[in-house]
């Protein structure tokens, strides 16, 4: 049994995904046992996003990767002044913080059988103009990194998921406090 942290993110709210969004999560079986709707600070998404170096730096590498596959008309070096996967990696971060930060969100804590790969795979891989159609970001979303670079924004992928188990705990204990987690039992837990 796992928790996982999904944030339906402001193109999310502002496209009337809510009720969508958590309906394919509870068709699936899934237990909701925290939900809210915030506005958050530019201090809270500082927070959520990781902060090392190897995180910044994937980031960083995956832009690098969508100028060489797209064949983007500018260069890295015309764009961002560096071709240094950190110091881009940086400037992503910094665009995904002010687009988190630009309308209300819906935060919600997601529990189940291994829910983390589950819910990864509802909301679809992170690029939605090649996630599966099926999936939330493939069904209603067709953004792409070398555009959204380009426009010097993050890529607007609807939903924000929990990576992994430490990403998980890291980002619950964030949103939510202790007393907000609730527990109880769902026809779902009658059956297995
Ligand atoms: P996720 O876990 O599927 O959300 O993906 P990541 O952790 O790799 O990236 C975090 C978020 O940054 C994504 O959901 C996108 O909103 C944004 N993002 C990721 N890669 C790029 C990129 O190459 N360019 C831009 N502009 N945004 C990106």
């Amino acid at each position: 049994m796992e928790r996982t942290l999904v944030l339906i993110k402001p193109d999310g709210v502002k496209k009337h995904l809510i009720g969508e969004t958590i309906k394919r999560f509870e068709m699936r079986g899934l237990k909701i046992v925290a939900l809210q709707m915030t506005w958050p600070t530019k201090e809270q998404m500082d927070s959520h996003y990781p902060k090392d170096n190897d995180w910044i730096t994937g980031l960083g590498k995956n832009t690098i990767r969508s100028y060489e596959e797209f064949e983007s008309p500018t260069t890295l070096i015309e764009d961002y002044g560096t071709e240094d996967a950190y110091e881009i990696g940086k400037s992503v971060r910094e665009w995904l913080i002010n687009f988190m930060t630009s309308g209300p969100i819906v935060k919600m804590v997601i529990e189940g059988l291994h829910s983390i790969k589950a819910v990864r795979k509802i909301i679809g891989q992170t690029i939605p103009a090649f996630a599966e159609p099926g999936t939330i970001r493939g069904d209603f979303s067709i953004d792409s990194p070398d555009y959204a670079n380009l426009k010097k924004r993050a890529v607007q992928n609807l939903i924000h998921a929990s990576g992994n188990k430490q990403e998980a705990e890291h980002e619950i204990q964030l949103w939510f406090s202790p007393e907000e987690l609730h527990s109880y039992k769902t026809i779902q837990d009658f059956f297995l």
